[in-house]
């Protein structure tokens, strides 16, 4: 299971690399392969259009964090859509987009990293960003780099921030404001580039809380009196989900740049680590129903499959249901509770998920706002971890304000 599992970690799906150029619709693809095993459906366009709309509104870099998918075709599709730089927090991800891209800028992001990692991602892999939240990584990334020069290096202190997103992020990495500042003037005299990063929650709902975050930011590095050149304003720009509608993109890019006017930050470089906004539209999971009972469906996908946030967070998706060869369904919708494939009591999701009244055993649902943190936490409990994917043309479920071109 433990060797499964790392296997499964930066290759959750298995690929077919051969996309057709004219690609399908999700009906269609349900209609002729009667998929009986869940089938991740990707929408390369509306990946590449919502990166390059987030690389165009965005005034700084943007990387992308890998975590939240790491599927080879998201993320050529982001590359396409202008990605060039990767957070990344694993040997096996900086691995990944390394062989994927050489001309990547790799970020390494994670603020307790092993010994070994930060000298074969300094030494082998081109990675020259490093974050840390403590004096105890500062020392081990001068170690494990070579703390003579400061070559190319780049440091990143992470600060704790007040969380502002669904997710809270704050419970576990950064430093507190008095310690970041220490860590700021501690790591100067080692960097070519010296930064400050937050995370201020993911899918995060409020614009205010990333101009808090950078304010808090302004009086760590006023604190440490030396010069910082980036601010990393992390990820948590958020997706729409069934009824909830976060305020456009570009509220969060021009709350963005009013902040970094106000506070003094003209000549420091923004950096973003958005991951949902990217790639969550981009991704839906078709499931089959395999029996009902009322109103449970048992489905073949679950919370130890894609689902997981439909479990416990309790994350509601958009659904659609599909039946072969487009045959009508009721009009009529009910909320239907979904259950997992596995025999753990635990794996269900409440929803409440609104489909036609007359669903029935052999239809498919399409589960949408997938692509992020849905395929990336696959594990192959009790066997069931097969799943295919394919690419697809249809719109999304569910639209975002200002993600579109
Ligand atoms: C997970 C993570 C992100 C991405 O967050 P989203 O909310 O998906 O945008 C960015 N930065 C760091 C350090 C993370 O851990």
């Amino acid at each position: 299971m433990n060797m499964l599992m790392t296997k499964l970690a930066v290759s959750p799906v298995r690929r077919r690399f051969d996309a057709p150029p004219l690609l399908p619709q999700i009906d269609d693809v349900a209609t002729a392969e009667q998929p009986d095993e869940p089938l991740h459906c990707l929408r390369p366009n509306v990946i590449n259009s919502t990166a390059r709309t987030f690389v165009a509104g965005f005034p700084g870099s943007v990387l992308y964090a890998l975590k939240c998918n790491p599927e080879p075709r998201v993320m050529s599709a982001l590359w396409a859509g202008g990605i060039r730089r990767f957070d990344c927090a694993s040997p096996a991800e900086i691995a990944l987009v390394r062989q994927m891209f050489p001309d990547a800028s790799i970020h390494y992001m994670h603020p307790v990293k092993a010994r070994g990692a930060i000298r074969a991602a300094w030494a082998h892999q081109g990675v020259r960003d490093f974050v840390l939240d403590s004096q105890q990584e500062l020392a081990k990334i001068l170690d494990e780099t070579g703390s003579g020069a400061t070559d190319d290096r780049g440091l990143i202190v992470r600060l704790a921030v007040r969380n502002g997103g669904a997710y809270d992020l704050s419970g576990k990495f950064g430093a507190a404001p008095d310690a970041a500042a220490r860590l700021l003037a501690a790591a100067r005299p080692h960097a070519a580039r010296l930064g400050l990063s937050f995370h201020v929650g993911s899918q995060c709902l409020d614009p205010g809380a990333y101009a808090e975050a950078m304010a808090r930011a302004a009086e760590v590095i006023a604190a440490a009196g030396v010069p910082v050149e980036v601010l990393d304003v992390g990820g948590g720009f958020p997706v729409s989900y069934p009824e909830v509608t976060p305020a456009p993109l570009a509220a969060y890019m021009v709350a963005i740049a009013d902040a970094r006017a106000k506070l003094g930050f003209a000549d420091v470089t923004l950096w973003a680590e958005p991951g949902r906004a990217l790639v969550a539209a981009g991704t839906s999971v078709v499931v089959q129903i395999q029996h009902r009972r009322g109103d449970a469906l048992y489905i073949n996908d679950g919370v130890y499959g894609s689902l997981s946030d439909a479990g416990g967070p309790g994350f509601r998706f958009p659904v659609r249901l599909i039946r072969a060869g487009r045959a009508p369904v009721a009009a009529a919708t009910m909320a239907f509770r979904l259950f997992g494939p596995t025999c753990d009591s635990a794996d269900r999701m409440d929803g409440p998920f609104m489909l036609p009244a007359d669903a029935r055993e052999g239809d498919w649902i399409e589960i949408g706002q997938l692509g992020a943190y849905g395929a990336a936490l696959r594990t192959a409990f009790n066997g069931f971890d097969r799943a295919r994917l394919t690419d697809v043309c249809d719109a999304p479920l569910l639209a975002t304000p200002g993600h579109a071109d």
